[in-house]
């Protein structure tokens, strides 16, 4: 099975870039239906999702020293999703926010100690012991939607963020995806790129060109369902998103592939051994602001007082390490987060155990924020039981995601896990 998966997880990866609106997410959204027919689902089809596409083109910043203009540090950079699609800005570079002027700020990802997860968790399976010393590097700070919110209400003519506490040489930073228009010149420079432009900026007071280009529009994406009926009249949603923010391997073909492998699973169950009906969702556009998860809430309202777990997917991640600013992928997974809904930490835990899926910590869902940072977060509000798994490695957003980033020995005992869980469900009901 494990093979079956990476298999999937490559041929999505594949195809490229799987942004909301990208043609390689539109095939894997076909071919995800394909593998949901073979495996004998029901009532599969391809639902429309109407949203809002980023297609990066090409930016860049040159900054001049002013008082020696042949003094000059040119750079690529990477345009913020969602931020002003096209300018042409010449202004002061400045270190902080100033109006009227390219701010370049530097930007540092959250170190988040493991024992302090585990004093909010409910549960957490860590046979090794790793949590009292192991500290997680995230792949953002936690503000990263709001990021250049501090230049637009300063008047800043353009924000360019030095990715300079990014541990490793970047601008691939697919960041803030909340899908808000943000009428601001805004790019990411890699580290390295962002010390040279300061370093001029020390100097003495410098000039600057920022220039972006960006196409933003409407786009048509697909959420892929699929059913089987089972032994109950009510329902269970195991799902994750097919959208990414490249090529994606963990962010989050091994989503797909785990939500395919648990279809697969429950196609070869008899029905009466199925304890509810289950419903296997692929969304679109986790990418802009989770428009595949909304759109589904909406069209499925009725639904959801039925709902006795929604289980989502998210992540089978391995721990990387950074050596000489590269980073190198260890044999470990990186901490599984399990935001899991009052009454159904026990199952989880049990499942964790089973499984012996270290490194997890069973959550309250709203234990970072109002809602989990899942893409299934806004079931949370509906109050849907929810089991979200996710981990966050630093590499989420980054280009750098790639297939010998995937933790393959967690393919299998995640899938059984999930079944678990969903086991553990029989004879539930909401009302
Ligand atoms: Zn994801």
């Amino acid at each position: 099975m494990r093979a079956m998966m990476m298999d999937w997880i490559e041929t999505v990866v594949s195809r490229g870039i799987r942004r909301p609106g990208y043609p390689a997410d539109d095939w894997t959204a076909a071919w995800a239906a394909e593998r949901f027919t073979e495996f004998g689902l029901q009532d599969v089809r391809l639902a429309p999702v109407e949203l809002p596409a980023w297609r990066p083109v090409t930016a860049s910043l040159e900054v001049r020293l002013d008082a020696a203009p042949a003094q000059a540090v040119r750079v690529a950079a990477f345009a913020l999703p969602y931020s002003r699609p096209k300018a042409v800005v010449t202004a002061p570079v400045t270190r902080e926010v100033v109006p009227g002027a390219i701010v370049v700020p530097e930007y540092a990802f959250t170190e988040l100690p493991q024992f302090y997860v585990r004093d909010l968790a409910k549960a957490v399976h860590d046979p090794e012991g790793v949590f009292d010393g192991l500290v997680q590097t995230l792949p953002f700070q936690l503000d990263y939607l709001d990021v250049i919110q501090g230049a637009i209400d300063g008047g800043a003519a353009g924000f360019a963020g030095g990715l300079t506490g990014v541990p490793w040489e970047t601008r691939d930073y697919y960041v803030p995806y909340d899908a808000v228009h943000r009428d601001l010149p805004a790019v990411w420079l890699s580290g390295g790129d962002a010390r040279r432009v300061l370093a001029l900026v020390d100097e003495g007071p410098c000039t600057g060109t920022l220039t972006v280009e960006a196409e933003t529009g409407p786009a048509l994406s697909h959420n892929v369902l699929g059913t089987l009926p089972g032994a109950s009249d009510q329902w269970v949603i195991i799902g994750s998103h097919h959208d990414a923010p490249w090529a994606s391997a963990v962010e989050d073909a091994t989503g797909i592939a785990l939500v395919l492998a648990a279809a697969r699973h429950w196609a070869g169950v008899p029905q009466e051994e199925r304890p509810h009906n289950l419903l296997f969702l692929l969304t679109a556009g986790h990418m802009a602001h989770a428009a595949g998860t909304r759109a589904f809430i909406e069209e499925h309202r009725d639904l959801l007082g039925d709902v006795v777990l929604q289980l989502h997917l998210e992540h089978a991640a391995r721990r990387c390490e950074v050596v000489d600013g590269r980073l190198v992928p260890t044999d470990d997974p990186e901490p599984g987060w399990w935001f899991t809904s009052p009454g159904l930490e026990d199952l989880v835990a049990r499942a964790l155990v089973a499984e012996d899926l270290r490194r997890s910590f069973v959550l309250p869902p709203d234990v970072f924020s109002p809602m989990p940072p899942t893409d299934g977060a806004f079931f949370h509000p509906e109050g849907v039981p929810l089991v979200h798994f996710l981990s966050a490695p630093m590499y989420l957003f980054d280009s750098a995601d790639t297939l010998d980033k995937v933790h393959e020995a967690g393919l299998e005992p995640l899938t059984r896990a999930a079944v678990r869980i969903v086991e553990g469900t029989a004879g539930w009901r909401r009302s």
